[in-house]
């Protein structure tokens, strides 16, 4: 029979108990051994988890106190020079003083820098590497957790990052090429897999899921020479992963490289399997990933079980197996948690556990079990029906849709007459202040919100406690001086679990974590139904704000891109589908909020740029939907509406193009921690509107000295018109507290004043 495998597991606990025990560490209230242990014992729980659930093989090593490329880099000893005395003193304090920065001990030392692992919500850490690296096998980290897999009576398969993915998502420090360190990198590597055979692996995985992107010759030269050395290391037999998309134009590299297994992504890529199937050398297994790791819904056995079908006809049933399509660390752990969900939406869902339990079913009705197939059949009859559930298809949404004209994505004239209507509307100074939204979430308003949660503090006192603290923060403002004032967003506790909890079609888990990064995590909300919106969201908070103050109070709205991109989304539709439906409710939305008043609305983005697909030939397909998306949620309101837009961390050279087609009046960017380098795309393309390059950092409660935010704009105006020129922090303040917000925003003020002196 085929086996059921698992390329790797969520590694936080079902509640967060690595988080938990991760903190209490760090906080140095529990020693290292406590922190061991709750990882030794999460290990051998979901170990037994998978097992039960009917995996045959499970994965080992997939597991981390922090980041598995971390992992790898220390693996690897490619451990920057300034953390090495860390290391002298303690493996451990070492490690995580690469993956959070180290002050103790006559040590100041900051992490490596962090970004997202492909297009998931991620993040891992960027190896540091130089020209001239040397690498040795300084860890047993693999070993150690296949041994105890081992002794738990599992069978195991140990899990390790690829050497070409591991040197392209590094970073050199001195810009000398990652690649040249192959060869230094793969005598490391090869020592590892003799070791892991000779502790008795059969199989090992190499995750090179570089390999779903655009790779060119060099980067194919690579993978060439990584697998004709690994494959004569005298190691277990290789399973190369691939996953989060097609193998494209690298399939005929890839069926070409010595390894004996072949993991693919049939979730998101179900079209490559004839494809494979043809160029997969004759014995050779094949992993066929067809449970979709990135998503919650169950698998469809009307499609799922015809492609396992046909790989099995080809390849019998010892060189097929089953699997999630990646890693399960981007789901949630256990849907059986979620005792609180309508049962009528469970029922289409599958987290961790229940995907390894659907591969059981698919590999038991392969192998002719009549049980399975029946369930299987139950199963599609199950999705069948609810699809046809009120909710899942909203006929006013449809209609709204289908009527959708390119109309609905223009504002009614183009920048310049906007701009005039607005000058005259809003009379604002030159140089206009502002912020991006939210201000200091201090624990009084977390406390009040728990409250209001949990039934103990009724609607109306929740609602004065918010007003009382919009009310603090519209006079913080008036009294600083800022232009353009917001309410403070205190009635948030997420920009999109906010919004998702008013509209039709989210629902929230109570459970449902995933790793972010490090301790970190997010319950991403769930779209399964058409999205709309029963009534205004966010019209009450900003029309009392506009109530206290006479200067433009701004709206706040979260993005329909972002809405999208940080959510579980349904499987029945395009993204691009349920990008419009979001769109038309906020649409409705900015509407109403001029309708009482509200001058000037900002639509925020971040997550414009993430949600890039991984090939470059995706891209514009991709943009011209995203882009229209925000069209249409800003379309339609008066010229003199002010339209801002938000958008961070975010790289702009090769996205400018569809940043100024989103045509914002205003777009705010996080700009001073590269010093308005961010800024260069604009003024390259001579983007006509506003603009605000954030002057200062939120991220660091550090105060900025009035001379740097002085300096920052005095190079913004270098290459801006002072009429477009916004003056604003990088970003909004919920996570900063009160006497640095103040002092930093008045100083930001006190530049503002003096280069208005100097205009
Ligand atoms: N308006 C949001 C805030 O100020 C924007 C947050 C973000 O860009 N991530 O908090
Ligand atoms: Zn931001």
């Amino acid at each position: 029979m085929s086996l059921v495998t698992c390329l790797g597991f969520p590694r936080i606990g079902l509640k967060r108990e690595l988080k938990r025990a991760l903190e209490a560490h760090w906080q140095g209230d529990t020693p290292a051994e406590a922190l061991l242990d709750a990882a030794r014992a999460l290990r051998a729980r979901h170990w037994q988890l998978a097992r039960d659930a009917g995996a045959d093989v499970v994965p080992c090593n997939d597991f981390s106190l922090y980041d598995h490329v971390l992992d790898t880099a220390v693996l690897f000893d490619a451990i920057p020079g300034r953390y090495r005395p860390v290391f002298a003193e303690s493996r451990l304090d070492g490690y995580f003083a690469m993956a959070r920065g180290h002050k103790r001990g006559g040590h100041d030392l900051h992490a490596l820098e962090m970004t997202k692992w492909f297009d998931t919500n991620y993040h891992y850490l960027v190896p540091e590497l130089h020209a001239g690296q040397r690498f040795a096998l300084a860890g047993d980290k693999p070993l150690a957790e296949f041994r105890e897999a081992r002794a738990l009576g599992h069978r195991a398969r140990p899990v390790l990052l690829g050497p070409v993915s591991f040197l392209l998502l590094s970073k050199t420090v001195d810009g000398s090429d990652r690649l040249a360190l192959l060869d230094a990198l793969l005598p490391a590597y090869a020592e590892l897999l003799r070791k892991l055979a000779e502790a008795g692996a059969d199989w090992v995985q190499l995750d090179e899921p570089c390999l779903a992107l655009d790779q060119d010759a060099e980067d194919h030269a690579a993978y060439r020479r990584a697998y004709a050395t690994l494959a004569e290391a005298g190691g277990p037999k290789i399973l190369l992963a691939s996953y989060f998309g097609a193998l494209g134009d690298n399939l005929a590299l890839v069926a070409d490289l010595p390894a004996a297994g072949l993991h693919v992504d049939l979730a998101r890529a179900p079209q490559q399997l004839d494809a494979v199937l043809d160029a997969l050398p004759d014995g050779r297994v094949l992993s066929a990933g067809v449970v979709d790791g990135r998503n919650v819904w169950r698998s469809r056995p009307g499609r799922t079980l015809p492609l396992l079908r046909k790989a099995r006809a080809r390849l019998g049933d010892a060189r097929l197996w089953l699997a999630p399509s990646c890693s399960l660390l981007h789901v949630p752990i256990d849907l059986e948690a979620e005792t609180a969900l309508d049962p009528a939406r469970r029922a289409g869902m599958a987290f961790a556990r229940q995907k390894i339990e659907e591969l059981r079913v698919y590999a038991d009705a392969l192998g002719g079990q009549a049980e399975a197939e029946a369930a299987l059949q139950a199963q599609q009859a199950l999705l069948d029906r609810q699809a046809q559930q009120a909710g899942v298809r909203n006929p006013a949404v449809r209609a709204r849709l289908h009527e959708l004209s390119p109309q609905m994505t223009l504002r009614r004239s183009p920048y310049a007459t906007r701009r005039t209507a607005q000058a005259e509307a809003l009379a604002l100074p030159p140089l206009p202040t502002t912020t991006i939204g939210s201000f200091p979430q201090t624990d009084e308003l977390r406390k009040a919100r728990a409250a209001h949660r949990g039934g103990k503090l009724d609607d109306a006192t929740y609602g004065q406690r918010l007003e009382a603290e919009i009310e603090r923060v519209v006079r913080f403002q008036e009294e600083i001086g800022l232009d353009v004032l917001v309410h403070g967003e205190p009635e948030r506790n997420d920009m999109v679990e906010y919004f998702g909890e008013q509209l039709d079609g989210y629902l929230f888990t109570r459970l449902g974590w995933v790793q972010s990064y490090g301790s970190r995590c997010v319950k991403p909300p769930v779209i399964w139904g058409d999205v709309a919106r029963p009534a205004p969201m966010t019209v009450r908070w900003s029309t009392f704000a506009q109530s206290l103050t006479d200067k433009p109070m701004k709206g706040m709205l979260t993005g329909p891109v972002t809405m999208l991109q940080w959510s579980f989304v349904r499987d029945d539709l395009p993204r691009e589908t349920v990008c419009r439906q979001i769109a038309l409710a906020l649409r409705d939305e900015v509407h109403d909020l001029e309708a009482v008043g509200i001058k000037v609305i900002q639509i925020d983005e971040p997550a414009l740029r993430e949600g890039l697909p991984l090939r470059r030939a995706d891209w514009p397909g991709y943009l011209a939907w995203a882009v229209e998306s925000f069209r249409i949620a800003a379309g339609g309101v008066r010229d003199a509406t002010q339209i801002h837009t938000h958008m961070c961390y975010s790289e702009f050279n090769d996205i400018i193009e569809a940043v100024a087609a989103m045509d914002a009046d205003v777009i705010s960017i996080e700009t001073s921690r590269s010093r308005m380098e961010l800024l260069d795309a604009f003024v390259r393309f001579r983007y006509p509107n506003g603009i605000g390059p954030g002057v200062y950092d939120i991220h660091s409660p550090r105060v900025p000295a009035q001379e740097e935010m002085l300096a920052l704009l005095h190079k913004a105006l270098h290459v801006l018109q002072p009429g477009q020129l916004w003056i604003n922090p990088d970003c909004g303040l919920k996570t900063r507290g009160w006497p640095e917000t103040e002092a930093a925003l008045r100083s930001m003020l006190a530049c503002a004043r003096q280069l208005r002196a100097e205009l």
